[in-house]
């Protein structure tokens, strides 16, 4: 086994056992479920990394199987998007299967429930039929079609598949007991008739399973012994357990409920995903800040800090939130250890040297790793008279504690030299337009010869060699941790946070980055982790998507009381 062994979870806890006792007589058996009607988000990294995790694990086998059962909703996009994360993330399945191939074998089932006298077609509405169901306190009410005899059923069923009928004409039900106390046993749904072009069938087929139908017998078909899912799915599993036993599986595959995902300030649902991107609320799926797989890609996480994440936050039973701060700080600390540093100016503000000669510039080697990176490598970067330091590093009155720049003060410039501000310059407004500052030679390289001390540090780019970019910011998509928890009647896009992108046009950057390959990573040093961007970055319009900002501002801001 390897390493990733060394965190137990419960579920990890009873595989090993059944693998000890022999329980299913064939190898561990995990499956990948999803429903092709939307891209995964975050919450499928965490049951993808445990499915297929275990089936490594367990050296078992694990599936990928599209839970396309849905005409209406699902499509091939959605298919290509799964397989292309699931990939990324590092997980290989060991096949591609479709629970739309199993239409034929589930109607055979179908029939067998039948001849068993335990499944009828019913020719009431699938209104009526939830009005007879009863409630939790009271019983349901037999469908009068409930004792139809079983040639009966038969026939109706061969000619509910055949066409013969329109939408909502019969359904087929499980024959189990209107008085159980789950809901879920009172002779639930199994097919129902859906004249509708399906993405993979065509119009070849009309009857089309419900979820509890389709679901464990796909695993059982497929010989899965461990079949993980959310807790919402909790009283689904009597119906699962009674269908595969019905249908006849020895040692069928057992369903296990694990508590899904949710991420403050974040929402998982496709749907409510999906209702970013049609209403324009995002710029699609892929949008950086969508918690979708792909938006995480573009934004600059890396498949490595998604896998730790997820095993921190671990597999438990009973629902949780975890923390906004978790996440970011596992993307931190796997671009720590895997960015080089760069220097970017965000908000520009002119510099002149005025003791450095006119028409002159240098190349300053600068380390791309600080020392606590075991990584190596270095680049140049030019410095010259006019430079740019950042706006929010500079303060004409500054209060105490302000270590930067300041009228009449000395600071280190990063990788350069000592200057000193001698002069502000304003412009009729009253703003300040630029500095005038004088540098001191002997301190190339950031240290004086004298020993005299700076308290300050700032980043820099030279004026006539930066490269302009964008820099798009990006902040909580959600105003509220909850956002699923919004007060009845209002709607979660109420809770929409519309500074979510903040984008800078006129940033500066070192040179140096031009070269690189779109897609690249880099700590912009004292600003944040950044990743050009994959869709609108090119050579001479650069952009780069802010992955996640140096510190957790937040927590500092609650600290503060904010
Ligand atoms: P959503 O609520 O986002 O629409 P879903 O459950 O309908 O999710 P599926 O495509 O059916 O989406 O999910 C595939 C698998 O991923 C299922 O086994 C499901 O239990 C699991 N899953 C979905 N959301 C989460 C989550 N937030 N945390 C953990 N597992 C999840
Ligand atoms: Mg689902």
């Amino acid at each position: 086994m390897t390493q990733e062994t060394a965190r137990r979870d419960f579920i990890r806890e009873m595989v090993a056992r059944d693998v000890a006792s022999g329980k299913f007589g064939r190898p561990v058996g995990t499956r990948f479920p999803p429903e092709p009607n939307g891209y995964p988000h975050i919450g499928h990294a965490k049951s993808i990394c445990l499915n297929f995790g275990i089936a490594r694990e367990f050296n078992g086998k694990v599936n990928l199987r599209f839970d396309d059962t849905n005409p209406s909703t699902e499509d091939v996009k959605y298919v290509e998007a799964i397989k292309e994360d699931i990939r990324w993330l590092g997980f290989q399945w060991d096949s591609e299967l479709y629970a739309s191939d199993y239409f034929e074998q589930l109607y055979e089932f179908a029939v067998v429930l039948v001849r068993k006298g335990k499944a009828y077609v019913d020719s009431e509405t699938e209104e009526e039929i939830r009005q007879h169901r009863g409630t939790v306190t009271r019983p349901g009410t037999p469908s009068k079609y409930r004792d139809r005899p079983v040639e009966e059923n038969l026939d109706l069923l061969e000619r509910m598949r055949a066409g013969e009928f329109p939408d909502g004409a019969h359904v087929l039900r499980a024959r189990i007991d209107l008085a159980h106390p789950n809901m879920i046993m009172r002779d639930p749904l199994l097919l129902r008739i859906r004249h509708a072009h399906h993405y993979r069938r065509g119009d070849a087929w009309c009857i089309y399973p419900l979820y509890d139908f389709a679901h464990g017998l796909s695993d059982a078909i497929e010989g899965i012994t461990h079949s993980l899912c959310t807790l919402e799915f909790k009283d689904n599993r009597e119906i699962y357990d009674w269908l595969v036993r019905e249908v006849g599986f020895e040692n069928p595959p057992e369903q296990t409920e694990f508590a899904r995902l949710n991420i403050d300030y974040m929402v998982m649902s496709k749907r409510k995903l999906l209702r970013l991107v049609t209403e324009g609320q995002v710029r699609g799926w892929d949008d950086p800040r969508m918690p979708t797989l792909a938006g995480m890609r573009r934004r600059g996480v890396t498949p490595e800090a998604i896998r730790t994440f997820c095993d921190t936050i671990g597999v438990a039973r009973a629902e949780s939130r975890v923390e906004l701060a978790t996440f970011e700080h596992a993307v931190r600390d796997d671009l720590n250890l895997r960015v080089p540093r760069v220097l970017c100016v965000v908000k520009p503000l002119k510099v002149v040297l005025t003791n450095y000669p006119e028409g002159k510039s240098e190349e300053l080697e600068a380390p791309y790793y600080p020392h606590d990176v075991p990584l190596t490598g270095s680049r140049m970067i030019p410095f010259s008279r006019e430079l740019y330091i950042d706006r929010d590093d500079f303060m004409e009155n500054p209060p105490r504690k302000f270590f930067r720049l300041a009228p009449g003060r000395e600071v280190r410039l990063r990788y350069g030299y000592f200057i000193t501000c001698t002069e502000v310059i304003k412009n009729p407004a009253g703003e300040i337009a630029e500095l005038r500052c004088t540098y001191d030679p002997a301190t190339k390289g950031g240290d004086a010869p004298d020993g005299r001390k700076v308290q300050g540090t700032i980043h820099w780019v030279s004026a006539a060699h930066a490269v302009a970019c964008e820099l798009r910011l990006y902040h909580r998509l959600f105003n509220v941790p909850d956002p699923d928890a919004v007060s009845e009647g209002r709607d979660f896009i109420a809770a929409l946070n519309p500074e979510s992108l903040v984008v800078v046009h006129d940033a500066r950057i070192e040179p140096s980055v031009a070269r690189d390959p779109v897609g690249s990573r880099y700590q912009f040093e004292r600003t944040g982790y950044f990743i050009s961007d994959v869709v609108d970055s090119r050579p001479g319009t650069l952009v780069f998507n802010r992955t996640v900002t140096l510190k957790d501002s937040w927590q500092k801001q609650k600290a503060k009381g904010a």
